[in-house]
C-alpha cells in the first residue's frame, strides 16, 4: 500500500487537543499523503460548529445587522488553536480579511467555506505540508454541480506535483472563480473526491465514532460495531437512515474501488469499520446491520385480475409522478399492489391520490394505512441462508409485533418489514436481539 487520503471530520478539528491527535496520527504512517480537514465543529453538546456560526454571520449582514459578537465566536475558536499550538503564523490577518469580504456582501457559499479554508491553512502549517486551496482543484459547473472531469483533471494535474498536502474539504468554485459548496457534511465529499482521483489504496474517513454499529445506540443498548461491510450493504443502511458518510462521497471511490476505513481520532488504534466492494458473506454472521425510519403512509390497492390489466401499476405511478411525489417501495401481490410513501413527501396529498387512483384506475378497493415504519435487516448472507426471514417474523410476534408489509428486494440483501410507528423501537431491539 503506497497512499492513503485521510478525511478528518469537524469534531476531530474542534480545539488545539484534537490538533494534537490528528498530528499524531498522520505522522504515524507515511502513506497518509493527503489530507482532508473540515470546520472546527462542537467541542461539547453545547457548542457552536463554525459552519453553522459562519452561515450565521451572512444571514446578519443580509438582514443588515452587525455581525461583530458572532464573528468574534470564530475568531476566538481559531486564535485558542493556533496560540495553543504555537504556530507562527498571522491568523489575525486572514480572519479580518474574512469578516471584510463578508461585511462588504461576499455570498453565503464564500461565508461557509471558511471554515475548512482557515483549518487547512493552519493544520497545513501545523504539519509543515503543502497547503492546496480547494478552489483550484474542485470544480463547479455554472447550475452549482460538480464538474466531475473538471475537478479530476485539476486534481491530477496539481496532486501529481505534490507530495504531503492539505486540501480543504466542502467547497470548490466555478469558472468565474465563486465559490460554490457541497451540501452539508460535503468534506466526505472532497475526500472521496481526491482519493479517486490519485487512486489512493485506502480513503480514511476519521470522526468520533469507531464506524458503524449494527443499530441506532440510541435505540438499541451496546449494538456490535460492523468490522468490514460492502458499500451495498452501506447503501441499504444508509438509504434507511444509517448515516457516518456523506451520501455522495460513497460513489467516487467505490466506482474505483477503493476501500474506505471509518475511524475514531478519540480510539486510533480501535480498526473502525471497512467498507469495500465485495465480501464472502460471513455465514456465522449473515447479518450487517438493521435500521429503519418511521413515518410513512402505505396505500394498498386491489383489484380482481390486476395481474392481467396492462398499464395498471404505470397508470399509479404517472398519478404519483404528476403530484411530485416519489415513493420508496412497491411490493405487489396477484391482485394487490401497494405504494409506500414517506410522509414528507407526500404533504397531505393522500386525499387527492386515493380520489385520483379511484377514477382513474377503478380498483376494487384502496386502503390507506397512515403512521408506518419500515425496518430494513441487511447483510449479503442472507440470500444462502436459510431461517433469516423465520426469524425475524418470530422475534416481531413474539413481541407482539404485527408486520404489515414485507419486502425482499431481488438483490437478497434486505428484507424489509413495514410495522406501526409505536412499535417501531420494540421491533428494532426484537430483530436484533434474534441475531446476537
Ligand atoms: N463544515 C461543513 C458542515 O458543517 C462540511 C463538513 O463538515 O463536511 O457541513
Amino acid at each position: 500500500m503506497n497512499t492513503i487520503v485521510t478525511k478528518f471530520g469537524g469534531s476531530s478539528l474542534a480545539d488545539a487537543n484534537q490538533f494534537r491527535k490528528v498530528r499524531e496520527i498522520i505522522l504515524s504512517d507515511d502513506r497518509r499523503k493527503f489530507v482532508i480537514p473540515s470546520a472546527p465543529g462542537k467541542r461539547n453538546s453545547k457548542d457552536f460548529k463554525i459552519t453553522d456560526l459562519l452561515y450565521l454571520c451572512h444571514a446578519h449582514i443580509e438582514s443588515g445587522i452587525p455581525l461583530d459578537d458572532v464573528f468574534n465566536l470564530i475568531s476566538n475558536r481559531y486564535k485558542a488553536i493556533v496560540c495553543e499550538l504555537e504556530i507562527s503564523l498571522d491568523i489575525d490577518n486572514y480572519l479580518q480579511k474574512i469578516k471584510n469580504d463578508i461585511e462588504n456582501g461576499a455570498s453565503k457559499e464564500y461565508a461557509a467555506s471558511r471554515g475548512e479554508y482557515l483549518n487547512g491553512i493552519i493544520l497545513a502549517t501545523y504539519l509543515n505540508f503543502k497547503f492546496i486551496d480547494a478552489k483550484d482543484v474542485i470544480i463547479f459547473n455554472k447550475y452549482g454541480s460538480l464538474d466531475t472531469d473538471a475537478t479530476y483533471k485539476a486534481l491530477n494535474s496539481v496532486l501529481s506535483k505534490s507530495e504531503k498536502s492539505v486540501i480543504p474539504g466542502f467547497y470548490g468554485s466555478d469558472s468565474n472563480a465563486n465559490i460554490v459548496t457541497f451540501s452539508r457534511g460535503g468534506s466526505d465529499v472532497t475526500g472521496a473526491l481526491i482519493a479517486a482521483s490519485i487512486n489512493a489504496d485506502l480513503y480514511e474517513n476519521w470522526t468520533d465514532v469507531s464506524g458503524f454499529l449494527m443499530a441506532d445506540p440510541r435505540i438499541v443498548k451496546n449494538p456490535m460495531q460492523i468490522k468490514k461491510i460492502t458499500y451495498r450493504e452501506l447503501r441499504e443502511l444508509s438509504y434507511m437512515g444509517a448515516s457516518v458518510l456523506h451520501e455522495e462521497s460513497v460513489f467516487p471511490v467505490r466506482n474505483a474501488g477503493i476501500p474506505i476505513n471509518i475511524k475514531n481520532t478519540n480510539m486510533p488504534l480501535d480498526p473502525g469499520t471497512l467498507i469495500v466492494k465485495d465480501m464472502e458473506p460471513d455465514y456465522d454472521n449473515p447479518i450487517k446491520g438493521i435500521a429503519g425510519k418511521k413515518d410513512f403512509t402505505v396505500i394498498s390497492i386491489e383489484k380482481a385480475m390486476m395481474n392481467t390489466e396492462l398499464g395498471f401499476c404505470r397508470k399509479v405511478l404517472s398519478i404519483l409522478e404528476q403530484n411530485c411525489i416519489s415513493f420508496e417501495n412497491m411490493p405487489s401481490g396477484i391482485d394487490t399492489v401497494c405504494v409506500v410513501i414517506s410522509d414528507s413527501q407526500l404533504k397531505n396529498k393522500t386525499d387527492i391520490l386515493v380520489d385520483e387512483i379511484r377514477r382513474t384506475c377503478t380498483p376494487d378497493s384502496i386502503v390507506v394505512h397512515p403512521n408506518m415504519a419500515l425496518i430494513a435487516t441487511v447483510g449479503n448472507g442472507m440470500s444462502s441462508n436459510k431461517g433469516i426471514a423465520a426469524k425475524i417474523f418470530s422475534a416481531l410476534s413474539s413481541n407482539n409485533i404485527n408486520i404489515r408489509m414485507i419486502d425482499q428486494g431481488s438483490s437478497e440483501i434486505n428484507i424489509l418489514i413495514g410495522i406501526e410507528n409505536d412499535d417501531f423501537e420494540k421491533g428494532i431491539n426484537a430483530i436484533y436481539n434474534s441475531f446476537n
